[in-house]
């Protein structure tokens, strides 16, 4: 397993732009503000009002697209996206969206971000009838879906994405119109903007920034938005009693980046608050406060000021060990993580520390890193994290390890303590968690922590492969 691998991994990010002069190369500045949901492969779907191209491949956004090729293209719409794989093969080129397909009302592009439930048994049921599949993910479930004699007279699209299960947030692409669409629980987020007079979608508002974009509002769950030569028509596609908000908290704690807003929260300053409740739920003596970077920048920010202990850079992270940085196999996990990360001896030398990161999945990379800490002469390292323990799989989207890779899921605070090597360790608790939102636009209860609590906002009936499991949460603060 990758160092990478350690951390949750967020499956996809999704861009598109309507009626747009540079639409390809707006749609590249897109993805490469979104190349943190999604590393392993990238691709662009555009129209020139007649017909479909499409170019994609294996790789980061810059490896995938030259500058020179992209303003060949002078298609004014268009959608890409970049891709993290865990249902159907990472290597595989077929998989790689925007998936292009010829139907009978002629050629779509779909991009997809999420996971749909259900989908490998729709898939079984279709190829028991004789559909064909050209690839093994989840979203060609749709265009089978959107094949279907049935569904193919309907006007719009309403009727296919009532047969969807899960997390979807969705753009489409016909020759002549763009599609967004967010499932029921609105779990993954899309945004739409505006410039001049196209219209934007996107995963997240840091890449309206990137291109001079400007936000208008987000796809609401259970909406699907029709965007053509005449502008936006909205629709809500499902019975409005089937809409339960169920945002994803983790795209706030974790995924999303800092400069963006989802959900009605700047990331940032929800990490903040994070951070700063952190710090009054689990204070501890110490001397200075450090990040793991960047995930615990935010947080250590809002646990430094709400305690009154001095902010400092504990760690160095160097920017060049990329995703294709392979180390030989017989070299130590440790070894790895210290060619990403470096302690500055001369801030942690003799101190009591207090380490602030965003979350801790299967333990082994926050344990390497402590250890570096203790090397440089850290006295004492107190662990703090910003969200509660990963207890429970997520099925909506993000790639949790089986229950038996997620340490919290077998071992106790105590345990997790002595692995870690930690002087103290604080995990912040459901309830301050969920009170971090309470400035949000969205309440509360419109987010989804089934990964922290178990409570799951869709059913999760069929899934299969990950366990669930049930045990007690302890929440207290461990110290010795
Ligand atoms: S289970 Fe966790 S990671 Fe998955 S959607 Fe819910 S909050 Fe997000």
């Amino acid at each position: 397993m990758s160092p990478a691998l350690a951390k949750a991994r967020e499956y996809c990010g999704l861009f598109g732009i309507f009626d747009c002069d540079d639409a390809v190369e707006k749609v590249f500045c897109g993805l490469y503000s979104l190349q943190h949901r999604g590393e392993e492969s990238a691709g662009i779907a555009s129209s020139d009002g007649k017909s479909i191209i499409h170019h994609k491949n294996l790789g980061l956004v810059n490896d995938v697209f030259s500058p020179e090729s992209l303003r060949r293209i002078k298609n004014p719409h268009a959608i890409g996206h970049v891709r993290y794989s865990t249902f159907g093969s990472s290597d595989n080129i077929d998989n790689v969206q925007p998936l292009v397909v010829l139907y009978s009302k002629g050629e779509v592009a779909i991009a997809h971000n999420g996971q749909l439930l259900g989908a490998s048994k729709q898939r079984n049921d279709y190829e028991q009838h004789g559909s064909i599949f050209h690839t093994t993910s989840d979203t060609e479930v749709i265009v089978h879906l959107m094949a279907k004699p049935s569904h193919v007279e309907k006007p719009n699209l309403s009727h296919v994405l009532n047969h969807l299960k899960g997390a979807f947030a969705l753009i489409f692409l016909t020759k002549d119109e763009m599609v967004g669409v967010r499932d029921r629980n609105g779990f993954r987020p899309l945004s739409i903007g505006r410039l001049n007079n196209s219209y934007v979608l996107s995963s997240e508002t840091c890449a309206f920034d990137q291109i001079g974009a400007e936000f208008v509002r987000d796809v609401e769950p259970g909406e699907v938005v029709y965007i053509n030569k005449d502008g936006l028509k909205s629709e809500i596609y499902c019975s409005p009693r089937r809409i339960r908000p169920a945002y994803c908290i983790f795209e706030l704690i974790y995924f999303a980046r800092p400069d963006s807003n989802v959900f009605g929260e700047n990331v940032h300053l929800f990490r903040k608050q994070l951070g700063r409740r952190l710090a009054k739920e689990f204070p501890v003596d110490a001397d200075v406060v450090i990040a793991v970077p960047e995930g615990g920048n935010s947080a250590a920010m809002g646990f430094s000021e709400a305690s009154g202990i001095p902010l400092d850079r504990g760690f160095i992270r160097n920017h060049y060990v990329g995703r294709t940085f392979i180390l030989p196999e017989q070299e130590s996990r440790e070894k790895k993580v210290e060619l990403k990360l470096n302690a500055i001896a001369e801030v942690v030398r003799g101190k009591r520390v207090i380490v602030v990161d965003d979350s801790i999945v299967r333990g082994t990379t926050s344990k390497s890193r402590l250890k570096l800490l203790r090397k440089a002469g850290a006295k004492e390292v107190h662990m703090r994290i910003s969200c509660p323990p990963h207890r429970f799989p997520c099925y909506y989207g993000i790639d949790f390890q089986i229950k038996d890779e997620l340490i919290a899921a077998k071992h106790t605070l105590d345990e997790i303590k002595d692995f870690l090597h930690a002087d103290s360790l604080g995990y912040l608790s459901t309830e301050g968690m969920l009170s971090c939102t309470a400035s949000s636009a969205s309440p509360r209860n419109h987010y989804c922590n089934a990964c922290f609590t178990g409570d799951y906002p869709a059913s999760i009936e069929n899934v299969g492969k990950k366990t669930l499991i049930k045990e007690p949460i302890n929440r207290k603060a461990v110290t010795i």
